[in-house]
């Protein structure tokens, strides 16, 4: 084998050839040659052969022995004899109108969507715009060429994108696939009415099971829009319901309370499982529990409703809704009856639970991946590149 064709190898790039290297300090640049000579018309998509002039082009590459590596490439521009478009030689190594190898970029991607741009930027000697762009343009990419998976459950979540503030972001996650199928920004029951309406028919015919927040007009949407499935209220959210008005109860008894001292910490330990609770939490629990009945008694049906969704089938979770609903009746737990309220208000759909026990842990991951994307920014500063770096992380 003739030394050119043993750094044609190593370069390894398709159809081009060797010509010359220029090594320096810390530097590579290979001048290389393309074997095409004709083009193919974008345009018209007629072969030609008529050159206008060949013009030197270098492309940025992967390091080659700690050294920065180019390619120097001869690149031919042809022109059309029907149209007399003139046009580059396509390269299949690099996408037009690029300054970068393709294996090149697809590093920088994985480097990003790793970790985050800046590092990313610094490890590959790049600017943190260069990074981004290269990595938005894969993610792009990879997005628009996926095909929607057929799933059973999906669910919808929304999630405030800054804390205190009312600027929520609406994520679809496929749960069955363990993917996220798209973030839309606004709670808007029209935005997802149309969002989903853009979905196929089978897609939509797929989805049996919805898990929700206790949010009516999301109710609503799975209702008109996705013909076989059911709104789970899941647990989580049901907890979170009942944790809210067990707080304002804690809230109040500590504003009637002689006693400040005992309340310290107490949040928590009040809303936390009581089997979770270390020895000292045991304590604060005791205390403040002891200084107020009311919020002993809410702190009883907590602890026992959280052990209807232990229940084996629908059936039997029924009944032990009913009876939890009755004897807060009966108990006059007035704390509670807002609560009660929405309970009765979503029964079918807790109960829809027992037949598919949707879990939150896949999407408390991607929440947790959401804060994360937030606080370290990522260059993103507009929601579209945003929502494309968290469909990307779980895809
Ligand atoms: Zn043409």
């Amino acid at each position: 084998m003739l030394k050119n064709d043993y750094v044609t190898k190593l370069i390894n790039l398709e159809s081009v050839k060797f010509k010359d290297v220029d090594i320096q300090q810390d530097e590579i640049r290979f001048l290389v040659t393309s074997e095409q000579g004709v083009g193919l018309c974008p345009k018209c998509c007629c072969l030609t052969s008529t050159l206008v002039d060949v013009k030197p082009k270098v492309y940025r590459d992967l390091d080659l022995s700690g050294r920065m590596c180019l390619i120097e490439i001869d690149l031919k521009r042809f022109e059309c004899k029907g149209c007399h478009t003139t046009f580059s030689e396509p390269l299949s190594f690099a996408a037009s109108h690029r300054r970068y190898t393709r294996r090149f970029e697809q590093q920088v991607y994985e480097c990003c969507q790793e970790t985050n741009a800046s590092y990313t930027a610094s490890k590959f000697g790049i600017n943190d715009k260069t990074a981004t762009e290269i990595y938005l343009n894969i993610a792009r990419q990879k997005l628009e060429q996926q095909p929607y998976l057929s799933t059973r459950v999906i669910g919808i979540d929304e999630i405030a994108m800054h804390k205190g503030h009312k600027d929520f972001v609406v994520v679809i996650t496929d749960l069955t696939n363990k993917k996220v199928i798209d973030v839309l920004k606004g709670r808007k029951k029209a935005a997802l009415d149309t969002y989903i309406a853009g979905w196929s028919n089978d897609f939509k015919a797929g989805i049996q099971y919805v898990a929700i927040d206790l949010w009516g007009p999301y109710r609503s949407v799975v209702e008109a829009m996705l013909p076989n499935a059911k709104a789970v209220a899941d647990r989580f959210h049901v907890m979170q319901n009942l944790n809210k008005a067990l707080d304002n109860c804690r809230k109040q008894a500590k504003r009637e309370s002689k006693d400040e001292d005992i309340w310290k910490n107490a949040k928590y330990v009040v809303l936390k499982n009581r089997e979770d609770l270390t020895d000292e939490q045991a304590k604060i629990l005791d205390k403040v529990l002891t200084a107020s009945p009311e919020l002993k008694m809410c702190h009883e049906f907590k602890e026992s409703f959280r052990s209807i969704f232990d229940s084996n089938d629908r059936e039997s979770g029924s009944k032990e809704l009913s009876s939890w609903v009755l004897s807060i009746v009966r108990s006059g737990v007035s704390k509670y009856y807002t609560f009660v309220k929405t309970l009765l208000n979503w029964e079918e759909n807790i109960l829809n639970y027992f037949e598919e026990r949707v879990s939150s842990g896949f999407v408390e991951g991607v929440n947790n991946k959401i804060k994360l994307i937030k606080r370290k920014a990522f260059g993103f500063v507009n929601f579209e590149n945003f929502r494309i770096k968290i469909i990307d992380c779980f895809s």
